[in-house]
């Protein structure tokens, strides 16, 4: 059995027959698994120095003295590199005196950071195939971005309380700002938001669970929908990036929401992570100095704030290290600006924009196939998988722990 690192489910059951350049047969990888892992063959990142191709000695030595220099190096990504990596460049950034920040600092981090400590109660997704008879998909699509929850977890499968399964036993809702591909499926449990709408939205609900008449949307709807609420035996919320991005500095009132569900009934929360490590490197990241993402080991110690974001560091960074991750796609044009005019250290299995920019290119195995570790799930659960073929590259934990030496 393969495991799939196409997203934070981590699958685990996926059966792969290869040839060389192509996968002939896959069965129960979806959609976007079967595009993470046919990706393999193509754009193959080569080792390089300023668009030259090297030999991987030349392109670690490269780096290992770039990152040696630099006085302010930001270490950043770690979201596809499995708990081994992570914890080798935790150990890097602590040599470095260096900026460690992980893709959550601009997505999930600012709620994964109170189901990590505690603050928000939260299960496996085992528990929502067993127990859950209400799953609430709020400002995400797993329809699209985790394409067999549905199928393995939330609704359709039979659990050990579930029997009845999605015919009788359970309710998904669907709350978002466009129809969807998963609330086409939850059809009469669909609550549309215009955008920024979400904390009203959960004040309606307040108040709808306090016996007040709602001063936000359609009085009948939100009153069937605390209704359905209250009735739940075991309810989940699956907060994706719009609930997020919308909440922000708000995100107080998602915890008064799960207080008060708990108050009637039980309700957890998971974070719809994308990356298939992200929680992983949160975890780890708390384990070792208190914070989830931000963090400077400048001065030998480990200190946390917004000046520590990606988004901040990158402004004043002088070499950074980028790995299995494509800021210069992916974060807003000044940083990438930024990041383009410092030396770029980028370890990755493909190219990307991000190894077009770089000073160094690095390649790595791909986790999963080629390459084995241990991540966790997005709901906190460690998955150990071992790689599907045999290659010759190096996984991130390699490269950087050869960097580390040549330091
Ligand atoms: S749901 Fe995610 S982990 Fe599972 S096969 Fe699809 S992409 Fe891979």
């Amino acid at each position: 059995m393969t495991t799939c690192t196409g997203c934070s489910l981590l699958c685990e059951d996926i059966e792969l027959a290869l040839k060389t350049g192509a996968i002939t047969q896959a069965k129960n990888l979806c959609r976007k698994g079967q595009g993470h892992f046919q990706a393999l063959f193509t754009e193959r990142t080569r080792p390089m120095i300023d668009g030259q191709e090297v030999s991987l000695d030349q392109a670690i030595g490269k780096a290992a003295e770039i990152l040696k220099s630099a006085k302010l190096p930001l270490l950043y990504g770690w979201s596809n590199s499995t708990l081994e990596a992570q914890a080798v460049g935790i150990d890097l950034a602590k040599k470095l005196g260096a900026t460690i920040d992980d893709t959550s600092s601009f997505c999930q981090g600012i709620l994964m950071e109170r189901v990590l400590t505690g603050k928000i109660p939260t299960c496996t997704l085992d528990d929502v195939r067993n127990y859950a008879d209400t799953s609430v998909f709020w400002g995400a699509d797993p329809s699209n971005s985790h394409p067999r929850h549905l199928s393995r977890f939330a609704y359709y499968p039979r659990g050990e309380k579930r029997q009845k399964s999605y015919e009788e036993e359970r309710t998904c809702i669907a709350v978002d700002v466009r129809k969807s591909a998963t609330a086409r499926l939850c059809s009469n449990y669909y609550f549309r938001l215009a955008p920024g709408q979400d904390a009203e939205f959960i004040e309606a609900i307040l108040a709808v669970l306090e016996g007040k008449i709602p001063k936000f949307g359609d009085k009948k709807r939100m009153i069937e929908l605390g209704t359905i609420l209250r009735k739940t035996e075991y309810g989940v919320i699956f907060p994706g990036l719009g609930m997020v991005y919308s909440l922000q500095e708000k995100m107080d009132l998602l915890e008064t929401l799960v207080v008060k569900l708990n108050e009637i009934t039980t309700f957890k929360v998971i974070p719809m992570v994308g990356h298939y490590n992200m929680r992983g490197f949160n975890q780890l990241l708390l384990d070792l100095t208190g914070f989830i993402n931000r963090v400077s080991f400048k001065d030998g110690k480990a200190s946390h704030g917004p000046e520590n974001s990606v988004i901040a560091a990158a402004k004043r960074c002088d070499a950074a290290l980028v790995i299995g991750s494509d800021p210069l796609c992916a974060l807003p044009f000044a940083t990438a600006r930024a990041l383009a005019k410092v030396p770029l250290i980028a370890i990755d299995p493909r190219r990307s924009l991000t190894t077009d920019a770089a000073k160094v290119v690095i390649p790595s195995a791909m986790y999963g196939l080629e390459a084995g570790g241990t991540a966790v799930r997005m709901d906190g659960v460690k998955i150990a998988f071992e790689p599907a073929i045999k290659s010759d590259l190096l996984s991130d934990e390699q490269v950087l722990t050869r960097i580390m030496e040549a330091i």
